[in-house]
């Protein structure tokens, strides 16, 4: 299957970018995935093919309009009427690893790349849009956020990754951050591997991985820790596990 990814935006030559080189640009070679970024000005009606004006109630910065907006969306829909339609807004559910696996694992998906103050909030309420955020910062528009979501869902298309196993453990997939990694040389400036990871002792190699994405998760995202800690302790084999090690 392949899955379409639908862009609605101002800045079309903005993609693929990126995402024609390396991992991506091979999987869109190859077919796994599609690109189709539209020109949101295409569905402005007025002869200087505005889509954005002043913000209502004053303030600085200009209002990417729904009237425009909802047609660019409702011909997207017609398109792909079975993908998610995203929107790009710091004011959206930040995205997660989870949610990315979810997307991945559909059609596609058509995202809404806002620019300027941001969009007429009447949008949201008259199409079926999801608000997605990429994070506690704030971006120029909404095309980065597209690019950084799409780079999140190819890669775990079918086929995409080298080793297919090699997203199983990584940082999210388990609720903790990835153990640290190391290769040759095996001294540099004067610091050597653990000695661990040159034991060739499999089970020793997963506990000290293990033990590392628990120390690094509770030191570096305590957030993260305190999620893991309460899913572990609520669930029934966590309990006892708990018990087992009082
Ligand atoms: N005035 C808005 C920010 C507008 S930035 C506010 O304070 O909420 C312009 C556009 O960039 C947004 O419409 C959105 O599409 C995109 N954008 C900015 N930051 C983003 C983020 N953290 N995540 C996702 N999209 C973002």
């Amino acid at each position: 299957m392949t899955f379409a990814a639908t862009i609605l935006t101002l800045y079309p030559e903005m993609f693929p970018g990126p995402l024609g080189v390396s991992l991506a640009g091979r999987a869109l070679a190859e077919g796994k995935w599609t690109c189709d970024p539209i020109q949101i000005r295409d569905f402005a009606t007025d002869k200087h093919r505005s889509v954005d004006d002043t913000p209502a109630g004053g303030g600085a910065g200009m209002v990417m309009r729904a009237d425009v907006l909802a047609s660019a969306v409702d011909d997207a829909i017609a398109r792909h009427p079975e993908s998610p339609l995203l929107a790009m807004s710091p004011r959206g559910r930040p995205l997660t690893q989870d949610r990315v696996r979810r997307l991945a694992a559909g059609p596609g998906v058509t995202i809404l790349c806002g620019r300027f103050e941001g969009i007429d909030e009447r949008l949201f309420e008259a199409r079926p849009i999801e608000l997605v955020s990429i994070g506690d910062y704030i971006l120029s528009g909404g095309e980065m956020g597209a690019l950084t979501l799409l780079d999140a869902c190819i890669r775990l298309l079918p086929g995409v990754m080298g080793a297919a196993s090699s997203g199983d453990d990584e940082s999210f997939e388990t609720g903790l951050l990835e153990y640290p990694h190391y290769t040759r040389p095996a001294e540099w400036e004067g610091r050597t591997i653990p000695e661990v990871l040159r034991s060739g002792d499999h089970a020793r190699i997963d506990a000290w991985r293990k033990a590392m994405a628990e120390t690094d998760t509770r030191l570096r995202r305590p957030d993260l820790w305190e999620r893991h800690e309460g899913a572990r302790i609520q669930s029934p084999s966590g309990a006892q596990r708990q018990k087992k090690e009082r």
